[in-house]
């Protein structure tokens, strides 16, 4: 679309000239993420203020103008892709941390601060913040709320739902709300912080966040566990999450991933390993071996080849330079990998390992598995060159018959990576009809004018429109 002509000037009088990208070589790195997804905004502002989001939000429903949410652009399916044109609204700049609160547990933050410093700060004084995605050194605290992202100490600790007191924010119609609460309990009204957390910049423009922090453990113990099959490593990861021990991570190999891992790094692994597991306790230092020696007691069954449990700074390295090798072997082979981030319960991981590997054989497609066990998450990779149309039409297919098996494992479709563009159109697969149609209901609320991230999350409603 193209936009009114007094548009950037009332945008740079709002915000400054500086905050304003009007040439299209400077727009064009506003128009992707990681996802194979692209288009260019037509204009690209960044806020400082909550105030300043306020009038950005205020001038775009008034002429209804499409509104994109970005923190850095990190995100995997193209949720900040300006697919209908529009105003892309980089929060990057808004980044100051505004109360740290030992004594409450809570930390205060603009959308814009990075989740590394968030954790340094959190850090400096004892504590951390749970959500702990890969990319935490460079992803915005905005971006990890509206994707609910998480990595490994979700098993333990939870994702950004469980670790968000409150939020403050501009809805489409540029309306200011505080939800939640500063305390660590609360059952007031409905519970909008959670409908925003997860809603992928569709509702509301998160300004600010009162994050619930974690006291960091005394203590910490990392053991592998590598097994002949992989489903003697499922048994013992339901065996695992059914003790009270709760491991701080309990990440997952597979046997395709163990290959690489071998052609590709020096890791010492036994020639008939089929699945390795990486296990961390955490918790008071007088307690770890007893805590150490109920994990790995649970991880003990038939098929277990080796357990070995680190005793030193070095030997941690080294237990988990094998799961660190994995991710440069698969950017080797496949440096345009289709990732996707799926959920199924923990017991039905080998029925969708065995899946996984059917499908793989029935489309001719390589199918590597890893990720986060504890929570059933399962990274699941095409290795393909999408260049070649041919493959690339068979890993479409694949992927299709992927999503069905995952519900029909009464999984889901995503467990930190969200909907954004490339899953919208499975989403009614998994999302009753009724519920689909309240949330359209809770999005027109929100949003009257529907120009929040439009064409995003929630499948369309006329098929026949692309975006
Ligand atoms: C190398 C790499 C590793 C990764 N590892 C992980 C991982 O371990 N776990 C994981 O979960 N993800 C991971 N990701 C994906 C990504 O980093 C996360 O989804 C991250 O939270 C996105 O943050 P961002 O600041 O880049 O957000 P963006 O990509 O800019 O935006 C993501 C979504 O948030 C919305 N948004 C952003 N800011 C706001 C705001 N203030 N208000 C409302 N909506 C907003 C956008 O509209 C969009 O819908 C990884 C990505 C890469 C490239």
């Amino acid at each position: 679309m193209s936009l009114p002509n007094h548009i950037t000037p009332a945008l740079i009088t709002l915000l400054g000239a500086e905050q304003v990208l009007t040439e299209a070589t400077d727009r064009l790195a506003y128009g992707y993420d990681n996802s194979r997804e692209q288009a260019l905004p037509d204009l690209v502002v960044f806020a400082t203020r909550h105030e300043q989001v306020v009038g950005v939000v205020k001038l775009c429903h008034e002429h209804g103008i499409p509104l994109i949410s970005r923190g850095r652009g990190t995100g995997t399916t193209g949720a900040t892709v300006p697919v209908s044109g529009g105003v892309v609204l980089s929060l990057e700049r808004m980044n100051r941390i505004l109360r740290m609160a030992p004594e409450d547990r809570l930390m205060v933050v603009e959308p814009g601060v990075t989740n590394h410093a968030v954790q340094a700060l959190a850090a400096e004084h004892g504590f951390f913040w749970p959500p702990d995605p890969t990319s935490g050194a460079v992803c915005t605290v905005g971006g990890n709320l509206a994707y609910n992202s998480a990595g490994p100490r979700a098993v333990k600790y939870g994702t950004p739902r469980e670790n968000v007191l409150g939020l403050r924010a501009v809805t489409g119609s540029g309306e200011e709300i505080r939800t939640g609460v500063y305390t660590t309990k609360g059952v007031v009204g409905y519970d909008l912080t959670r409908l925003l957390i997860g809603s992928e910049g569709t509702l509301a423009v998160i300004t600010e966040a009162t994050l619930k922090l974690t006291p960091q453990a005394q203590s910490k113990r990392t053991l592998q566990a590598i097994y002949a099959d992989m489903h003697s490593a499922a048994q013992a990861v339901s065996a695992i999450m059914a003790q009270p021990v709760v491991p701080c991570a309990l990440e997952f190999i597979d046997h395709r991933a163990i290959e690489m891992v071998r052609a590709h790094s020096r890791a010492e692994l036994p020639e008939n390993a089929g699945a390795l597991l990486m296990i961390e306790v955490d918790g008071p230092e007088a307690a770890m071996e007893e805590m150490v020696a109920a994990v790995s007691a649970a991880a003990r069954n038939d098929g277990l080849l080796r357990l070995q449990a680190a005793n030193s700074a070095a030997e941690v390295k080294a237990l988990w330079a094998t799961r660190q090798a994995l991710s440069p072997a698969l950017r080797n082979v496949a440096p345009k990998k289709i990732n996707e981030d799926v959920v199924v319960p923990v017991s039905r991981i080998p029925e969708l390992i065995d899946g996984l590997d059917r499908l793989g054989r029935q489309h001719d497609i390589t199918i590597v598995n890893f990720g986060h066990a504890g929570n059933g998450n399962i990274h699941v990779n095409l290795l393909i060159n999408p260049d070649d149309p041919a493959e690339l039409a068979r890993a479409d297919a694949c992927l299709a018959e992927v999503f069905a098996l995952v519900l029909q494992l009464q999984g889901t479709l995503s467990g930190e990576h969200g909907v954004g563009l490339v899953k919208r159109d499975f989403v009614a697969q998994e999302i009753d009809a009724a519920s689909l149609g309240l949330m359209r209901q809770v999005k027109t609320v929100f949003d009257p004018r529907g120009i929040l991230n439009p064409g995003k999350t929630l499948p369309l409603e006329d098929t026949s429109r692309t975006v």
